[in-house]
């Protein structure tokens, strides 16, 4: 997988720092080391210095051949260098040289100038007999023949084969550490920049309109968190989106329901007028009887636009409107009155069961008039003649309660959700013909939510249905 800018970034400061710390500590390391070397090589050289002292003491003896070879052997054992030298720095006795040349007499070195003023000097530089670089520590010492300095030397390139020992053992442990510390950034990286590159990858998929998209893998700490956030946000857009497609939906649908509502009367209207014109009109037998149809098209058309039009106010005005305080009495009288001729002439009987004289609610006058006004008009519509409508009114807990009950042919389970709905008819052949739009429990239930009420239906087919109104008591 091609990882992103971003992790390689991240990662290469973390090479970098990671490089940068264990070059410094690798370089502290030997530098202290190499003067831990030498500090031990110079106390060593100081030690075995003063082993030779007491072959000096006399000023003579030490000149014999017999002390000469032994005090070259002992330097040898003690792998030195031994010098001789005179209070002016002439070499003496050297333990390395066999023939000591004039060239070899020695100015004042270093090491013995310290030596002459503080007993003990020390220096590390170059040697012109050993051609090498040298560590010396000198000494000068009281003889009875007068001062010496006694030296020793130890070449510096013995003690870097110890330091070149200490400087693998460094350079192995930084390059463990190293690889170790790369690895565990490399890990901890990912942890950081793989959620990181998800997300990213899902805010990209969201914002070119894939609301789907989620970040599935959530770490438990700030990242998941914002993961988290992520999804909620995507899930709300996604909601929204599909509540406003829902919405666009109905709204297409309401238009086309709307054209196709009007085209049929429109159709029926041109076609008798056709005929009409076509000569109908001079037939006797006929004429009045289609203008009649004509009417009843034209009054089908002119309800469609009215209720159109209540429903578009109704909404318009929707969290507007004022509630007082009516008593459902006087408006439940005036709608038998209204339709009563119709109760008549289908010799439907009606049946008020009243709690209270009066049941005053918090309303509107004019939506409760028109929700009542619906409910009646139905049960009287779909009740066969001689059936029975009642009208019922009580009082519930904080509640009024209106029922509307006839024993006319009922609503099906499955329609009952759906006959608030605009359009929406149980059987449209045939209740078209009654004269009906479709759309009058749709503006019901506006109205009824307007005067923040609710309604329901309690139905069985064939069995008739009870239409039920819950209002807020006034009193
Ligand atoms: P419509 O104007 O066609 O009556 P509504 O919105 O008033 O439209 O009613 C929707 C549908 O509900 C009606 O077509 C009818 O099938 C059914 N309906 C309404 N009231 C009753 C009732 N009291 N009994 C049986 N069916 C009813």
């Amino acid at each position: 997988m091609i990882r992103s800018n971003f992790f390689w970034k991240n990662f290469l400061s973390y090479v970098l720092i990671i490089a940068f710390t264990t070059f410094v500590v690798s370089y502290l390391l030997v530098i202290k080391a190499e003067q831990f070397i030498e500090d031990t090589a110079l106390e060593g050289l100081q030690e075995k210095l003063v082993l030779f002292e007491p072959y000096f003491a006399d000023g003579s003896t030490w000149r014999e051949p017999e002390s000469i070879k032994l005090l070259v052997n002992m330097a040898r054992d003690a792998k030195t260098r031994l010098s001789i030298l005179d209070d002016a720095g002439s070499i003496l006795l050297e333990s390395e040289v066999e023939e000591i040349t004039s060239s070899e007499r020695h100015d004042m070195r270093p090491e013995l100038k310290d030596a002459a003023r503080q007993d003990i000097g020390v220096a590390k530089r170059y040697s012109d007999i050993k051609a090498s670089q040298t560590l010396y520590t000198a000494k000068r010492i009281q003889t009875a023949k007068g001062p010496l300095f006694i030296r020793l030397g130890v070449p510096v390139r013995n003690l870097q084969e110890r330091l070149s020992d200490i400087f693998s053992a460094v350079a192995i442990g930084a390059a463990f550490g190293m690889l170790l510390s790369l690895l565990i950034a490399l890990i901890l990286v990912r942890r950081i920049t793989d959620p990181l590159s998800e997300m990213t990858k899902v805010a990209e998929a969201i914002s070119l309109g894939n609301y789907g998209a989620r970040i599935r893998k959530l770490p438990r700490n700030e990242l998941g968190t914002l993961g988290l956030a992520i999804n909620r946000l995507a899930e709300a857009v996604q909601a929204n989106i599909s509540r406003r497609e829902k919405m666009e939906q109905i709204r297409r649908e309401f238009s086309s329901n709307i054209s196709h509502e009007l085209k049929t009367p429109l159709t029926s209207i041109r076609g008798y007028v056709d005929t009409l014109l076509a000569g109908a009109l001079n037939d006797p037998q006929h004429n009045v009887r289609f203008l009649r149809i004509i009417e009843s098209n034209a009054e089908r058309m002119s309800n469609l636009v009215n209720d159109l039009l209540r429903l578009a106010t109704i909404e318009a005005n929707e969290g507007l409107v004022d509630l007082e305080v009516i008593d459902w009495r006087p408006i439940v009288e005036e709608a038998i009155a209204r339709h009563q001729p119709k109760m008549d002439s289908k010799k439907i009987e009606l049946k008020l069961n009243f709690d209270a004289e009066h049941m005053q609610v918090k309303g509107s006058q004019k939506a409760m008039s028109h929700i009542l006004d619906n409910l009646l008009a139905n049960a009287v519509l779909y009740t066969p003649p001689s059936g029975h409508v009642s009208i019922g009114l009580r009082t519930i807990d904080s509640c009024v309660e209106l029922t509307v009950k006839d024993d006319g042919i009922g609503i099906a389970k499955t329609d009952q959700p759906r006959i608030f709905e605009r359009f929406y008819r149980v059987d449209a052949a045939r209740t078209k013909n009654e004269g009906g739009t479709g759309l009058g429990l749709a503006i019901v239930k506006h109205l009824v939510i307007q005067i923040q009420g609710s309604i329901h239906v309690e139905s069985e087919l064939g069995q008739g249905a009870t239409f039920v109104v819950r209002l807020a008591r006034a009193h």
